[in-house]
Order: structure tokens, then C-alpha cells, then sequence
């Protein structure tokens, strides 16, 4: 191990706060405008597009969901489908099955408890099936602009390599970052983290010599 990973390793907290506020600076230049990869036009687009983001890239899912929401308007709509019939729709985004299942059951719940709309609370949202708290986390966040860290993917991998959480449970991740994170830039840094994760920190091949954090990095390649 690097001496500079073991220092990281046996960082405080407040110097993992410094060191993540100069993260949240550099990303704010180079991620002014992040956002949600997801299209959507209103909450329910985006609570549909996020439950079929799961194990999905959010292209796939742009593609299929731009023949469903023309198709689609309302949860009453979804709730009164056929299974198989929405199945067919949302079939290449894999686990077709299960997502078409969970869409029309929550929006059953969203057309009868709700009058259709999508609750702005996190507990409410949680309620629905195939809501965890990622999905909630989206919509709050990026529809709501309610704060919401969101652990997808690219962030769960990115917390580890950059020291900011050692567990590999999401909804733990998200306590982790909770601690760490000012409130008012959990959305901006989740979607940041992410796009700095699709972009530069990649799954097989992270580009550390071309990464803007790599001085406050302890997974650092940089030899
Ligand atoms: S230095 Fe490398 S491992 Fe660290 S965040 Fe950048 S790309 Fe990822």
C-alpha cells in the first residue's frame, strides 16, 4: 500500500470534510451544469424511468421510455395495464418481468392513495413498490429539489475509491455521505460523483492521469 493510502485510511473525520469540499469545488467547475441522465418531463416519468434504470444503462432506458411516456400519461394509465402488455413494452431494459410488476403496483397505490401525483416525502415514497431509497432520492432530488444523496452505480464505486466510505451497502454509503456532505450539495455531488464515474473514474480502467481529483485521491494511479 501507498503511503499515501495509508495516511488517507487513518484520516479524521474533519480532514475527510476538507478533503471532500475541495472534491465538491473542483467538480463545480468541472460539473457546473450535472444533472439527471434520465429524460422525463413531470415526477411519474421519472419515477417510471428510474425503476427501469436499475441494472440498465439510462440510454436504454431513454430509448424505451420515449415510445412508453407517449403511450402512457398517467399512473391510472400504468395501473390499468395487462402485465404482459407492459412487459412487452419494457423488455430491453432487462428484469422485465419484476419492473413491469412493481410499475403497476405502485402506481395502483399512486392513482388510489394519491389522486395520481407522487408524494414529495421520502417515507411515502419508500412505500411504493420498487421505491428504495435511491429511487426516492431521485425524484426528490432532481424533480423536487429536495436534498437527496443518491448511490447509483458509479457513486458506489467511487466512495471506495476515493476513501469516503468503506461499505458496499447503498443505503450505508448514503449515511456515510449524510456525515460528510453539506446538505444543500447532496444532489449536485451525487450527480457529479456519478458523471465523474461514467466519464474519467471508470468500472475496468479508471483514467487517473487525467483526473482532476487525483491529488485528493487515495486510489491514485498515477505511475
Ligand atoms: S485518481 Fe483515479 S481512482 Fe481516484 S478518482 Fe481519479 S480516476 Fe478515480
Amino acid at each position: 500500500m501507498h503511503k499515501e493510502q495509508i495516511a488517507f485510511q487513518n484520516e479524521s473525520s474533519d480532514s475527510k470534510k476538507k478533503r471532500l469540499s475541495n472534491i465538491i469545488s473542483i467538480f463545480q467547475k468541472e460539473y457546473p451544469s450535472t444533472k439527471c441522465h434520465l429524460n422525463f418531463t413531470n415526477p411519474l416519468e421519472l419515477l417510471v424511468g428510474t425503476i427501469l434504470s436499475a441494472q440498465c444503462t439510462d440510454e436504454r432506458v431513454n430509448q424505451v421510455t420515449k415510445e412508453l411516456f407517449r403511450k402512457y400519461k398517467t399512473a391510472t394509465d400504468y395501473a390499468d395495464l395487462k402485465l404482459q402488455e407492459l412487459e412487452k413494452d419494457i423488455r430491453p431494459t432487462g428484469f422485465f418481468r419484476n419492473k413491469a410488476r412493481a410499475i403497476i403496483n405502485c402506481c395502483k397505490v399512486l392513482a388510489d392513495k394519491y389522486e395520481g401525483s407522487i408524494p414529495a416525502s421520502m417515507e411515502k415514497l419508500i412505500e411504493l413498490e420498487g421505491v428504495g431509497r435511491k429511487t426516492a432520492n431521485v425524484v426528490l432530488g432532481n424533480y423536487f429539489g429536495i436534498p437527496g444523496i443518491i448511490v447509483d452505480t458509479h457513486v458506489r464505486r467511487l466512495a471506495k475509491r476515493l476513501g469516503l466510505s468503506d461499505k458496499t451497502d447503498p443505503d450505508r454509503i448514503e449515511k456515510d455521505f449524510i456525515e460528510l456532505v453539506p446538505e444543500n450539495k447532496w444532489t449536485f455531488f451525487s450527480n457529479a460523483l456519478s458523471d465523474h464515474g461514467r466519464m474519467v473514474c471508470k468500472a475496468r480502467k479508471p483514467l487517473c492521469k487525467i483526473c482532476k481529483i487525483s491529488h485528493l485521491c487515495p486510489s491514485a494511479e498515477l505511475d
